[in-house]
């Protein structure tokens, strides 16, 4: 890899990051943004490049992350699109349900049209392009009903990971897709799989160690016993009780954006934790 550069989203954008990694030849992009705005601007960034999009990744399945594939490959549309298998089955599942909840939020800012991975890879499947070689490592529900992170690596230089949003680093999570107990089990997974990996690229938040995946660890250990706890047994949370988990969210995790992610996942997580007789 010659460089890495990083395009990040304002607030609007939910502060997602597309990364642009460079070689010799070519310009790969793992992840590809969520609103017209900036997949427009990843366009003006990855053509600043001067060299060819040679293919992208997608970590995970949430529109922040694949939402801009569409308009990166409109005129390249043989540029391979890459993800594991369960990542990609599930974009196909819910790009549409995405759509429909959210294009009357966002308006016109909401891509009218979907691209799916081209190429599905398998549990530990390595591609190389340009002499960069990455591993997709398939990680099962998580913080979407897909998850994945990538390892790359350069001609013998120590790798480096994406690590989707597996770990958030300096917003509130989204928890709405309520698999917060596998996404514990996949902490564990990554925290022993890339823990003497120094540098992790987050799909939210400057890079980073792996000491993110405690931290992350800690907010969701929060985060689900307060859902239970305000919940009381029941499936869901009244409107009180969902002011009141932002309060104690905020406290936990203060000066930190996003905030609104904190509402949106506290029902999904009720009903989780309903459903799991109270594990
Ligand atoms: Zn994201």
């Amino acid at each position: 890899m010659v460089a890495l550069h990083t395009y990040t989203a304002g607030e609007a954008g939910l502060f997602v990051n597309s990364y642009l990694l460079e070689t010799e030849s070519g310009v790969v992009v793992v992840d590809t943004n969520l609103l017209n705005a900036d997949i427009d601007a990843l366009k003006a960034r990855v053509a600043a490049v001067g060299k060819p999009l040679e293919a992208v990744f997608v970590t995970h399945a949430h529109p922040d992350h694949f939402n801009g594939v569409f308009e990166l490959i409109r005129q390249a549309p043989e540029v391979p699109v890459y993800a594991t298998v369960g990542v990609a089955k599930t974009i196909r599942e819910i790009a549409d349900a995405k759509r429909a909840k959210w294009s009357p939020v966002y308006g016109d800012q909401w891509p009218a049209q979907t691209a799916y991975p081209t190429v599905e890879l398998s549990d530990g499947q390595t591609v190389v392009l340009d002499g960069l070689v990455i591993t997709a490592r398939e990680l099962g529900a998580a913080e979407s009903h897909a998850d994945s992170y990538l390892l790359a690596a350069a001609d013998g230089a120590r790798p480096v990971a994406f690590i989707g949003d597996v770990a958030f680093h300096g917003t509130h999570p989204y928890t709405a897709d309520g698999h917060s107990a596998s996404w514990l089990s996949a902490l564990d997974t990554v925290t022993k799989e890339l823990g003497d990996i120094p540098r992790l690229y987050a799909g939210h938040g400057a890079p980073t160690g792996p000491e993110i995946f405690a931290e992350q660890r800690r907010y969701l250990v929060f985060y689900r016993e307060t859902v239970r706890r305000l919940a009381d047994g029941a499936p869901e949370l009244t409107e009180a009780a969902k002011t009141e988990l932002e309060r104690e969210l905020t406290r936990f995790l203060p000066e930190t954006p996003l905030t609104w992610m904190i509402q949106l996942g506290a029902d999904a997580v009720a009903a989780e934790l309903h459903g799991d007789g109270g594990a």
